[in-house]
């Protein structure tokens, strides 16, 4: 139990002693962190008592709700069994060996071996280097080049930066590191211009083909992508991309990597976003719904011919402390059995995404809203000035103006830009969905009645 102070004590003292991720330190100083105190369903409740709605599930992870005793009481056991052991050094324990299996029980066929990390930028970083290694195994090691998208999100240590396509981040400490390439991203409303939705679908995807040819085939070892953008903007991609990528892919020898760290793990109404979009990956980083955010953990879920290979490499010099740590992975084992056994993942795809997304397209009518956009549990909607020209708000910080609303009207809604987005727990209700479309609504007015 954390001692108990006051909202403003836990402030200056987060002030003094906190480097928190992904914040901006000035606007922290002036203003205090949100302190964030209890969660329960999809329920948060800060210092204050006010009870919030995460429309986002923390960070698009807690799949299962919050308050789940039975992971509380996985973990203990977990503990007082086998806290710690690694797999280093041809060793393993039962709850690694168990969760690779259930992993490969659920993944697409021929996709039965797993890697296993501590989060997924670990498993970004694990795909840069398992990739290289691959191809210097099969006798070409001039295969180095990673082909990501720009605004695509891998993850925040250097190589998971890299890979991913943020400019900002790039711009901090001289990335992407030599040897990534990034294209086009598929986001039609933002970059489509006059191009039909499905024509510039396809103009995205060739531009993996230019990039290819330009690079050389012989020089490139995969392309990453994730199968809907998530912190770019939840970026749904015209459905003319993903069969026209296969196309392409199916041409050259170049592995597919496909990040579920948002997807994987019933996002999508399906166990992976691969298998909503029939794409064939050979290698899928996971986190986030791993574990439904309760304990940190991730993986690289690897197609079967390229764990044949690697075990023809001999040994592979890669690995954390953490991979497969038994806590995590008994966690994560008792989390995929409440997905099962609750059907969550089918009720996502039967009910609750249709109702959700139904529900969403109303906001389209919203004067602020020039596109309401969404699939399976993910939401996403376009602040705009004239939603005829799809005209932004210049400069006006539209998107953080609608997210200070939320918090203040009791909603987690995030801004990327001035796209708003959401993405919630899997276990919503119908009913819960309609309580946060009303304060979704209400958001949208008092940012409209402020710019409009
Ligand atoms: N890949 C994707 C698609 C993500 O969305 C994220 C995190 O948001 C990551 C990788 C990085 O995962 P982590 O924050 O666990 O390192």
């Amino acid at each position: 139990m954390t001692q108990h102070r006051t909202t403003a004590e836990w402030q200056a003292l987060s002030r003094e002693h906190l480097l928190a991720p992904f914040s901006d330190y000035k606007q922290l100083g002036a203003k205090g962190a949100r302190i964030v105190t209890r969660a329960d369903g999809v329920y948060l409740w800060d210092s204050e008592g006010h009870k919030i709605l995460d429309a986002m599930a923390g960070l698009w992870c807690v799949n299962v709700g919050y308050g789940r005793r039975e992971l509380a009481d996985a973990a203990h056991r977990q503990m007082l069994e086998l806290p710690y052991y690694n797999l280093f050094f041809q060793t393993a324990h039962p709850p690694a060996i168990e969760l690779a299996n259930a992993i490969a029980e659920i993944a697409p066929e021929g996709m039965s071996h797993v890697f296993f990390t501590g989060s997924g930028s670990e498993a970004n970083d694990t795909v840069l280097r398992l990739v290289r290694h691959y191809w210097a195994i099969k006798g070409q090691p001039s295969k180095k080049v990673i082909i990501g998208r720009i605004n695509g999100y891998h993850g925040s240590t250097v190589a998971g930066a890299s890979l991913g396509g943020m400019q900002a981040m790039h711009e901090q400490g001289d990335l992407p590191i030599p040897g990534i390439e990034h294209i086009a991203q598929p986001y039609w409303f933002g970059e489509g211009g006059a191009l039909d939705p499905q024509a510039f679908g396809e103009w995205a995807a060739n531009e993996l083909e230019k990039k290819i040819l330009e690079v050389g085939e012989e020089n490139v070892a995969a392309f990453i992508a994730e199968p809907i953008q998530g912190a770019g903007g939840v970026i749904i991609p015209p459905e003319s991309y993903w069969p026209r990528v296969r196309q392409i892919l199916a041409k050259y020898a170049i592995l597919f990597v496909v990040d579920e760290v948002i997807c994987g793990f019933g996002r999508t109404g399906e166990w992976f976003g691969s298998q909503y979009y029939g794409l064939e990956p050979d290698l899928m980083p996971i986190a986030k719904g791993l574990t439904s955010g309760y304990i940190p953990m991730g993986g690289v879920i690897v197609r079967d011919e390229v764990a044949q290979t690697l075990a023809e490499g001999g040994e592979f010099y890669h690995g954390y402390t953490y991979s497969g740590h038994p806590v995590a992975a008994a966690v994560a084992l008792e989390n995929i059995r409440i997905l099962r056994e609750e059907k969550i993942v089918e009720r996502v795809k039967q009910e609750t995404a249709p109702y959700l997304q139904r529900r969403w397209q109303e906001l389209a009518d919203h004067p602020l809203v020039g596109e309401a956009r969404g699939l399976g549990m993910l939401g996403a909607l376009e602040l705009v000035k004239d939603k005829q020209t799809r005209a932004r708000f210049e400069g006006q910080g539209v998107g953080m103006r609608c997210r200070e609303h939320c918090f203040g009207n009791g909603l987690i809604m995030r801004a990327v830009g001035d796209t708003m987005i959401v993405s919630p727990p899997l276990v919503i209700t119908p009913a819960q969905i309609d309580d946060m479309l009303l304060l979704v609504r209400k958001c949208l007015d008092a940012t409209a009645a402020e710019v409009l």
